[in-house]
């Protein structure tokens, strides 16, 4: 089994393709599933394959989901099994998740007897644009068969390899995008009081934005708001008539997410009107937070404890205010996003860097703690 973990990943990550482009990646998928008897749907959310291995027909079905894209990152990791594609790289390490879901797979295929239910591998296209998920709801994903519970792993480079982290509750954000764009009147520099400076509006909202989050939020309860681009104006001493901004904001409630959304209105309505000018707020409601389940989680740690004692396993300290689009697959059906460890020291321990590689053992670990915990769910 370890020298399949790594081969497939290393086919894998050298054939790193970007989201809803990943044909030679579920070309590999179904070739392998196919191989293991499994029943296999591809195409599903255009780019997705679903895996289904029946043990019978009464028992429970467990599901476990990874994810299948790369990042537009040129690789500078120089290990043999490198991109061979110029500017694409699994730096978010999916090629991992992958590999895992393989060896899962290929353990319940090989160990049929020792099992009841239904395993299912759903492979999902584009996590990192968070839309791979509703595209294989919008076509029918768990049409063929329910699961009862839904697992989902992410490598996890701020623990270290070896380590399993486990936390129930919200584990990600809710993530957000608004544009804001102000109008005033353009003129000329030198004759400001003629004009309506959007410059000076957009100088205001962005201070009185960060401050406003500061000074009106529960500093117990965490929220995030960035912007991300400014765009406006031509030349020095041309006033323009509009400048736009982009950001995003990122809760952890609906009941936050609303409050961020009237506090913006108020503090970019109130940034326009002092510089005699208008704003217009688009903004869009993103990925729901994660949320895992509590009673699944508290025996996944049971499981991992139990079954293997040399892996750490961590409960807290794990959340963050990035978006993951496995949360539409958990409003659904209970479940939990685990993380492996992935950190090693003297290495790049940063998702998405040029340089940042899933360590062997990581695979190999993330591997037995989730292939223990789905045994947990099918064993006879
Ligand atoms: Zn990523
Ligand atoms: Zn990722």
């Amino acid at each position: 089994m370890r020298s399949y973990l790594l081969t497939i990943r290393e086919e894998l990550h050298q054939q790193p393709e970007l989201a809803f482009q990943e044909e030679k990646t579920s070309a590999v998928i179904a070739r392998e599933l196919r191989r293991f008897g499994f029943k296999v749907c591809t195409g599903v959310g255009k780019t997705g394959v679903v895996g289904l291995l029946r043990f019978d027909e009464d028992g429970p079905c467990a599901a476990l989901r990874a994810d299948m894209d790369a990042l537009p990152v040129l690789e500078e990791t120089a290990v043999p099994y490198a991109s061979r594609h110029p500017g694409v790289m699994h730096a978010c390490g999916h090629d991992s998740h992958m590999a895992i879901a393989l060896g899962c797979c290929r353990y319940f295929a090989e160990n049929k007897t020792r099992f009841r239910g239904t395993f299912m591998a759903v492979f999902q296209p584009a996590e990192e644009i968070v839309g791979g998920a509703p595209a294989m709801l919008a076509d029918g994903v768990f049409q063929d068969a329910r699961p009862d519970v839904l697992f989902a792993l992410h490598n996890w480079p701020q623990i270290p390899t070896g380590t399993v982290g486990i936390q129930a509750g919200p584990l990600t954000a809710f993530a957000d995008r608004f544009q804001v764009v102000f109008r005033g009147v353009g003129g000329h520099g030198a004759l400001p009081h003629k004009a309506r400076d959007p410059i000076a509006m957009a100088a205001a909202a962005v201070q009185g934005a960060f401050a406003a989050v500061q000074r009106r939020s529960d500093p117990m309860r965490p929220r995030a708001l960035s912007f991300g681009s400014i765009r406006g104006g031509s030349r020095f001493n041309i006033i323009p008539e509009e400048v736009v901004l982009e950001g995003t904001v990122r809760t952890l409630s609906p009941e936050d997410q609303n409050e961020m959304i009237a506090l913006l209105e108020q503090v970019f309505g109130a940034a326009a009107s002092a510089y005699g000018g208008t704003h217009k707020l688009d903004y869009e409601q993103g990925v729901p937070a994660v949320i895992n389940d509590l009673e699944v989680c508290q025996r996944a740690s049971a499981v991992v404890r139990e079954r293997l004692p040399r892996t750490t396993v961590t409960t807290s300290g794990l959340n963050s205010l990035i978006g993951e689009d496995v949360a539409y697959f958990l409003q659904q059906v209970p479940g939990a996003l685990l993380l492996f460890g992935s950190a090693e020291p003297g290495k790049v321990n940063e998702l998405h860097n040029p340089r940042y590689l899933v360590p062997d053992e990581a695979v190999i670990a993330g591997f037995e703690a989730i292939r223990e915990i789905l045994c947990s769910y099918l064993e006879i």
